[in-house]
């Protein structure tokens, strides 16, 4: 969570950080605040978003060549103005800022208050800033000395830019957990917590590595590990496209993504079809396969939407490869004792690539053996660095807090990974494997059919605006599409919602539903179709309100329901692909409807950095 950025240069710091952090706000977005280093060094930050800071820092001195931002998602402290970053130590000789957890702060900050150091935030970057401090001041050391030193005792994750008042002409910037990329240009260095900010300026970055401590000026770059041994940076060359941080003429980046998916998908499968649609390709996992095929068991570790992935992914790896597949919450996970084996295969997904909890239980599990696989879309991010082999979803940069074509780009590797493992291990017959193959080529055209339908979503999503709760139905692999469907409309519009099995509503949920609950069934032609009928029946005879997703042509469910929503056919095995995405637009119009902030809803943040 949250987004750092930071220049050194000969440019004015001013402009690049605010618009850095306007990149970056969807990282975090409850408070923003930055320092311009000159003879002195000038805070400005306030509780709000980065058009807040802007008008904060209106007609103050915003000159400077040197400078850092931050934008905040809070966890230590409420956002207010006080806690918002950067934080200057007692003594005013460090400012910093901070991505991440110092989990030992209260430790920390007993021990300087009994040396008579006094806070002004609740944060626990200011006892860090203090702790820097107390160390430079004792130990006599130079500032980056300093910082190593009060690194070694820390314990939780950062990722960190300083400034020393006695040493202006640098900044230094640190690493464990939290992402940093730097950028490099010429006689000029940027740095932030992803490729965003620097992409306009340069395309050449250094991803920093956990424990990378680096020391820039305008001429320099000095990299080394908390130790300090020198390291060799690394330097990259960053593909992202300009056009894709840019809305375009969407009102938000969520309805921008939901409408990129027929190409993201077919950006997620480019190069790894074959022209004659008769063989899959994954050259991330060649190396690894033959473990992969002799796997005894596929554990899927994610959170969140990525988690709803695993699932959908779970069927088709039991159903095409025949191999037993866990879905776990990372978070669980890494804190259970869990039993994994050396011929386990462990998958990890996660848009980011920086999920902390994804990425904890990846490091907890290397112990054990098992080849662990990486499903991430930020390409060069740390869990595909952690894994020994995986592939990208190569969706394009995703900035909507609520993932749509993550998801679905997701899945597709999912669906290619299980075919082309069954095709290995011989438990898909051939026609199968070529069925499948052509219909994911298919995919995109018939998500552009659905998108068609737009207006007619809109009306319905009128009808329900004003919902306190739902319910989200479906079976087999379209479980998890209700989950998502739960998730998005709870995520973006506050309404409350839950998915369920359908065949689970008799269990219990069938208690809440009454004449003002919205039941959406996702319900298209599979071999569940006729459950799903009665399912639908038994909604309505308690007088809920039916919004099915239906199979184009589908005139049973018509009669039944109180609004259906086509998609095109599709195999049974494709269809979350589909059926996901009328309800990706449904919650998008209805929280545009009830005024929401749909790209940045209410106490979220895009990439989840800490525990
Ligand atoms: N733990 C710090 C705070 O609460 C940093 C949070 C963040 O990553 O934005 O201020």
């Amino acid at each position: 969570m949250c987004g750092i950025v930071a220049y050194v240069g000969e440019r004015t710091a001013y402009p690049i950080l605010i618009k850095g952090l306007q990149r970056l706000e969807y990282r975090g977005y409850d408070s923003a605040g930055i320092a311009l280093i000159n003879n002195e060094t000038k805070v400005y930050k306030c509780k709000g978003k980065v058009r807040d800071l802007e008008n904060h820092s209106k007609g103050q001195d915003i000159n400077g060549s040197i400078g850092m931002g931050h934008t905040r998602w809070a966890t230590h402290g409420e956002p207010s103005d006080i806690n918002a970053h950067p934080h200057v130590s007692m003594n005013g000789k460090f400012t910093v800022i901070h991505n991440g957890i110092i989990e030992n702060y209260a430790h920390l900050k007993k021990e300087l208050i009994n040396r008579n150091y006094t806070f002004q935030s609740e944060t626990d970057t200011e006892v860090l800033a203090n702790f820097i401090e107390s160390i430079y001041l004792d130990k006599k050391v130079d500032a980056e000395m300093a910082v190593r030193l009060a690194l070694t005792k820390v314990i939780g994750a950062y990722g960190l830019v300083i400034s020393c008042s006695d040493e202006k002409e640098k900044i230094i910037a640190a690493r464990k957990g939290s992402p940093l990329v730097i950028g490099v240009g010429d006689n000029e260095y940027f740095l932030a917590s992803d490729a965003t900010p620097i992409v306009e300026y340069t395309d050449k970055v250094i991803y920093m590595n956990d424990e990378d401590v680096a020391i820039i000026t305008r001429q320099s770059l000095d990299l080394k590990n908390i130790q300090n041994d020198q390291l060799t940076p690394i330097i990259q060359k960053v593909e992202l496209n300009i056009e894709e941080i840019d809305k375009g003429d969407f009102e938000h980046f969520m309805l921008k993504e939901i409408y990129e998916q027929p190409n993201s998908i077919s950006d997620t499968f480019r190069g790894r079809i074959s022209i004659d649609k008769t063989n899959l390709f994954l050259g991330g996992i060649a190396d690894v396969m033959p473990k992969i095929v002799s796997a005894r068991r596929i554990i899927i570790i994610a959170c969140g939407t990525s988690w709803h992935a695993g699932l959908v992914g779970e069927y088709l790896f039991e159903e095409y490869a025949r191999i037993p597949v866990e879905v776990e919450y990372a978070s669980e996970f890494r804190y259970r004792n869990p039993v994994i084996n050396e011929d386990d295969v462990l998958i990890a997904i996660s848009q980011s690539g920086e999920t902390a909890d994804t990425l904890a239980a990846i490091k907890m599990a290397k112990e054990s053996g098992a080849t662990i696989l990486g499903i991430c879309n930020v390409a060069g991010s740390s869990i595909p660095r952690e894994t020994d082999a995986g592939v990208y979803t190569h969706a394009g940069i995703e900035i909507g807090v609520a993932s749509t074509k993550a998801f679905t780009s997701q899945v597709t590797v999912l669906t290619m990974m299980a075919l082309l493992l069954g095709k290995k291990r011989n438990t898909i017959s051939d026609e199968m494997y070529y069925r499948l193959i052509d219909g994911l080529t298919e995919i995109p055209k018939k998500i552009n059919d659905i998108l068609s339908t737009e207006e007619d979503i809109k009306e319905i999503a009128k009808t329900y605006q004003n919902a306190t709760n739902a319910l989200y139905l479906g079976r087999g692999n379209l479980f998890p599409v209700a989950l998502e469907g739960a998730l998005k409309l709870k995520e973006i519009s506050y309404i409350h919602a839950e998915g369920y099995p359908a065949a689970e509503m008799k269990h219990g949920p069938i208690a809440l539903i009454d004449e003002n609950m919205p039941v959406f069934v996702i319900a298209t032609k599979d071999k569940s179709y006729e459950k799903i009928v009665s399912n639908i029946q038994e909604v309505k005879a308690r007088e809920g309100k039916v919004i099915a997703i239906v199979t184009k042509g589908d005139e049973v469910i018509k009669k039944l329901a109180d609004h259906v929503i086509e998609v095109p056919d599709t195999h049974e095995a494709l269809a979350p692909l589909l059926t996901i995405v009328p309800l990706q637009v449904i919650s998008y119009h209805i929280a545009v409807m009830r005024g929401c902030n749909v790209d940045q809803p209410r106490n979220l943040a895009k990439s989840v950095t800490v525990e």
